[in-house]
């Protein structure tokens, strides 16, 4: 695909919050190998053991195949696989879901990966 609209964009959702998009050049999935529909940069922040927040950024890759586990994806992979590229026309639509996908992400992601990485950790005698 070497189609020039198919680049960057960043969105802004009325929360405040700012997601880049990346359309082009995505990764394959590290779970399935399946080549990325889209992938999502995005600002999280939680709170650590001490009740600070730590700030960090995020990426989210929409896999075809393992993102359709979410319900939260599923309205996003129909209309990517509608609507292969992001236009001026249904970018609204576009942003909406994406927002939808990642807040979902949010909340369930983080806890598993600081269990994860805690769980490394240990296993390696650091905690
Ligand atoms: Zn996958």
């Amino acid at each position: 695909m070497t189609d020039e609209s198919r680049n960057a964009v960043t969105l802004s959702l009325v929360s405040g919050d700012e997601l880049v998009l990346k359309v082009d050049d995505v990764p394959d999935c590290l779970a399935c190998d399946t080549p990325g529909l889209l992938l999502v940069r995005y600002k999280n922040a939680w709170k650590n053991r001490t009740g600070d927040e730590v700030a960090g950024i995020r990426e989210a890759l929409l896999c075809p195949k393992c993102s359709r586990q979410m319900p939260e994806a599923v309205e996003l992979l129909a209309l990517l696989a509608v609507d292969e590229r992001v236009s001026l026309q249904n970018f609204e639509a576009f942003g909406e879901l994406v927002a939808e996908w990642i807040n979902s992400l949010r909340d369930n992601r983080v806890n598993e990966e600081l269990l994860r990485a805690e769980h490394d950790q240990w296993l390696r005698g650091m905690l």
